[in-house]
C-alpha cells in the first residue's frame, strides 16, 4: 500500500482523515504499508518556502496521531528519496502530452491559481512514479484522485508493454469518506483553499463553532421546510460517524421536517468532537517534542531509499540506460 498528502496547509482536514488515513489505518494490520509527505507536490502552486518544513512535520505528526503505527508503517517525506523524481522522468516519456491536460485537478488548479507551472502538469506522472516505485498495488484515496490513479495504471501498463512486465497496475482504495463537502457548500473540502475546513488541529471549540455556522441545504430555509440530506454537507459527515440506524432516523426527520438542522448538527458535533478531540491532543503532544516525529521520518527514508533504487535501476535497465 502506499497513498501521499501534501502538505499545503498548517493542517491536515477531516476529509484527508476520513479518506486517505482511515484507509491507511484499515490496511495496516495486513498490508506493507509506505505513507508519504509529498512536499515535491506541494510545491506545484504557490507556497511560502518559510513555512513549509514546518508543515511536513505537522502532518507526519498528524498520520501519528491518527493512529496510524510506525512499527507497521513506513513514514517517509516524498523529497527525501529522489529516486521517485529521477522514475517520474522515464515513465513521463512514455505519456503524450495531452493525457496530461486532460486531467480535472490540473483544470481546477490552473482555474484556481489562474496559471500553471510544468510542475503541475507532471504532478500526475510524479504520483504515478510514487506508487510505481514501490510497485504499491492498493492506493487509499479520496474521489478526487480516481482519475490519477487511473492514469498511474495505464502507465504502468504502457511501461509493461513496451519495456516487459515489470509494475502490478495500483488500484485506488475508495472507502464512505472518499469526498467530504467544504462546510461552507463551495464543492470540495480542500487544504490549499482553508475555507469551510474542519481541521485535525481544530480544539472542541473550534469544531462545535465550525459545525454550527455549516451550510446545510440551501433549500431548507425555515426550521418547517422539509431537507433534502444528499444535499447538506453536515449529513455527508453524519454518514462517516453515525451508525445506520441513527443515520436513517436523520434523513428521515430532515425529509419530514421532524428535526431541525440545528439539533442535527450538534449531535454530529457530539461525534466528531469524540473523534477529533483526543486526535488534536496526541497532535500536540507530538509536536511539543518533535525530534520523534523527524526520527521516524530519517528511518523511514533509509528504509525507502534501497527498496525505491532497486526498481529504478530496474525500469532502467529495461529501458537500455543501464
Ligand atoms: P490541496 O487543496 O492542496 O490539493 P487536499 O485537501 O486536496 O489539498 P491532498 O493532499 O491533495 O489534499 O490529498 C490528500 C488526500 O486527501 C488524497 O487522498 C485526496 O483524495 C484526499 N482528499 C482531498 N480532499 C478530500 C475531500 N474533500 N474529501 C475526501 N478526501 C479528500
Ligand atoms: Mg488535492
Amino acid at each position: 500500500m502506499f497513498t501521499g498528502l501534501q502538505p499545503t496547509a498548517a493542517s491536515l482536514h477531516i476529509g484527508n482523515y476520513l479518506s486517505a488515513i482511515k484507509g491507511v489505518l484499515a490496511l495496516q494490520e495486513t498490508h506493507e504499508c509506505i505513507l508519504c509527505v509529498v512536499d515535491y507536490h506541494a510545491i506545484t502552486v504557490p507556497y511560502d518556502p518559510a513555512q513549509l518544513y514546518q508543515r511536513r512535520i505537522n502532518i507526519a505528526a498528524e498520520y501519528l496521531a491518527a493512529g496510524v503505527d510506525p512499527e507497521r508503517v513506513t513514514m517517509v517525506v516524498q523529497s527525501d528519496v529522489p529516486e521517485h523524481v529521477e522514475l517520474a522522468w522515464l515513465l513521463g516519456c512514455l505519456v503524450p502530452v495531452p493525457k496530461f491536460e486532460q486531467l480535472p485537478t490540473y483544470k481546477d488548479k490552473k482555474a484556481r491559481y489562474g496559471s500553471a507551472g510544468f510542475g503541475l502538469l507532471a504532478y500526475p506522472i510524479l504520483m504515478a512514479a510514487d506508487i510505481l516505485i514501490y510497485k504499491a498495488e492498493a492506493v487509499p484515496v479520496g474521489k478526487d484522485q480516481q482519475p490519477h490513479i487511473e492514469f498511474a495504471r495505464e502507465v504502468a501498463r504502457r511501461f509493461n508493454h513496451t519495456f516487459g512486465p515489470t509494475f502490478p497496475e495500483p488500484h485506488a482504495e475508495i472507502n464512505a469518506g472518499a469526498y467530504i463537502p467544504s462546510l461552507d457548500g463551495q464543492g470540495a473540502m480542500s487544504k490549499s483553499s482553508g475555507k469551510g475546513t474542519l481541521n485535525l488541529s481544530d480544539d472542541e471549540a473550534t469544531i462545535r463553532r465550525k459545525l454550527a455556522r455549516a451550510v446545510t441545504d440551501p433549500a431548507r430555509i425555515r426550521r418547517t421546510d422539509p431537507g433534502e440530506p444528499t444535499r447538506c454537507p453536515v449529513y455527508t459527515l453524519h454518514g462517516c460517524y453515525t451508525p445506520q440506524p441513527e443515520l436513517e432516523q436523520i434523513a428521515a426527520g430532515c425529509r419530514s421536517a421532524a428535526i431541525g438542522c440545528l439539533e442535527c448538527k450538534r449531535l454530529l458535533a457530539d461525534e466528531v468532537v469524540a473523534d477529533l478531540g483526543p486526535l488534536a491532543a496526541r497532535r500536540a503532544a507530538l509536536l511539543a517534542h518533535p525530534d520523534r516525529v523527524r526520527e521516524i521520518l530519517a528511518a523511514g527514508a533509509k528504509t525507502c531509499r534501497p527498496l525505491a533504487r532497486q526498481t529504478l535501476d530496474e525500469a532502467r535497465h529495461k529501458m537500455g540506460l543501464s
